[in-house]
């Protein structure tokens, strides 16, 4: 029998082909803007000006300074310039890094965001920011946050390099399976999160073989789109708590950090909710979902075990100390032991049993 459930509706408007960063301006105006800054990290700077080109009267500049997690330092300078430029709308043109910095300066001014990712990590959907000043991250949430509007071009994609799609997918698929078991899941996340599964399945080995493969890349952007929308819409829970302790405490990196915990935080869940996570096994045909993870991040070439993101068997203690240390909504209950026994899986990097 159906359960019972509640869709909220997805409060985001989404267009996605090839060729679309064409229609960016139309996507401004049709917000009701004259002027918007266009937003980038220096690394893709020069994409930013070309976008920036393009649009004419529209742009207000650039703004070419997003940095990883958001520092607030960075926002506080992109602020002032976005007041002086006199747009009321941004153009975040980029990954996670780059629609943060939107989403911290739509959360101070209401400016409108439209939003144009070119990775996987999936922060386009959703209404959460994550901030860091003086070295702490903190976590917010709030209808402000999330962008108007999402552009997906996949043409801008075909640059990704071949590590950064392959653990950029991995933070994807993270999102996806974390949806599976969420209390406040609904048929129309459940069927994003599956069909991303084949779109990461079918995708990502076609793009190691050529990162230009634009029916590829489209299929992992559909896939990530599926994965954004399934974060943004229902909640995470130990997954995305612990590669938050370690981005957090520890300043690992943030796709490669999903990557290397996957295997290990599905294989705590599924002892529990096992039914919720059979679709990941029956789509990759293997016999349990974080032993499907794990032969998929295999033979993608995604890195294995803790100490690939620079962690030391010593640091386990400490970051079993941090995951528990304030209580989260997860399918099964968390304790320091079975946390530190998790960690020292993912440390020691085997096929999940
Ligand atoms: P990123 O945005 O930092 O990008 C990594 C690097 O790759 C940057 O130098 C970027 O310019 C470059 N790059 C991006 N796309 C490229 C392309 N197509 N071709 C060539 N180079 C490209 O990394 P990310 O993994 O996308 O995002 C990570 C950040 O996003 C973290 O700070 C994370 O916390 C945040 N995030 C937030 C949410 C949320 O919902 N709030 C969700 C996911 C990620």
């Amino acid at each position: 029998m159906m359960e019972s459930f509640v869709f909220p509706g997805l409060a985001t408007r989404v267009v996605f082909g090839s060729g679309t960063i064409a229609r960016v301006g139309d996507e401004v105006r049709r917000l009701g803007h004259g002027r918007a800054l266009v937003l980038s990290t220096p690394h893709q700077h020069g994409e930013a000006e070309a976008l920036a080109a393009s649009l004419g009267d529209l742009a207000a500049g650039v703004f070419a300074g997003a940095a990883m997690h958001t520092p607030v330092e960075v926002t506080e300078r992109a602020v002032a310039a976005y007041r002086e430029s006199g747009a009321t709308a941004v153009v975040s043109l980029g990954g996670g890094s780059t629609t943060g910095l939107g989403k911290a300066i739509a959360l101070r001014t209401g400016a409108d965001q439209v939003v144009v990712p070119t990775t996987y990590a999936g922060s386009e959907m959703t209404d959460i920011l994550g901030e860091t000043k003086d070295g702490e991250k903190t976590t917010k949430r709030s209808p402000e946050i999330r962008p108007e509007t999402v552009v997906y071009d996949v043409d801008l994609t075909l640059t990704l390099p071949v590590g950064l799609t392959v653990t950029s997918a991995m933070n994807a698929l993270a999102h996806a399976m974390e949806a599976f078991y969420a209390p406040d899941r609904s048929p129309v996340i459940t069927l994003m999160a599956r069909d991303a599964l084949v779109a990461f399945r079918d995708g990502i080995p076609a793009l190691i073989a050529d990162p230009r493969d634009k029916a590829a890349r489209a299929r992992a952007l559909y896939g990530a789109w599926c994965c954004s929308t399934a974060l943004g819409y229902v909640q995470m829970a130990l997954h995305h708590k612990l590669a938050h302790v370690f981005g957090g405490s520890f300043d690992t990196p943030h796709a490669e950090t999903h990557t290397v915990l996957l295997p290990y935080t599905t294989a705590y869940n599924e002892a529990v909710a096992g039914a919720e996570l059979r679709p990941i096994a029956d789509a990759f045909g293997a016999d349990t979902a974080a032993g499907a993870l794990w032969d998929f991040a295999t033979a993608v070439g995604a890195p294995i075990g803790l100490s690939a993101i620079g962690i030391a068997e010593a640091d386990l203690d400490r970051a079993a100390e941090i995951a528990v240390k304030n209580a989260y909504a997860n399918p099964r209950p968390i304790d320091r032991a079975s946390i530190r026994a998790l960690l020292q899986a993912a440390f020691e990097g085997r096929r999940p049993e």
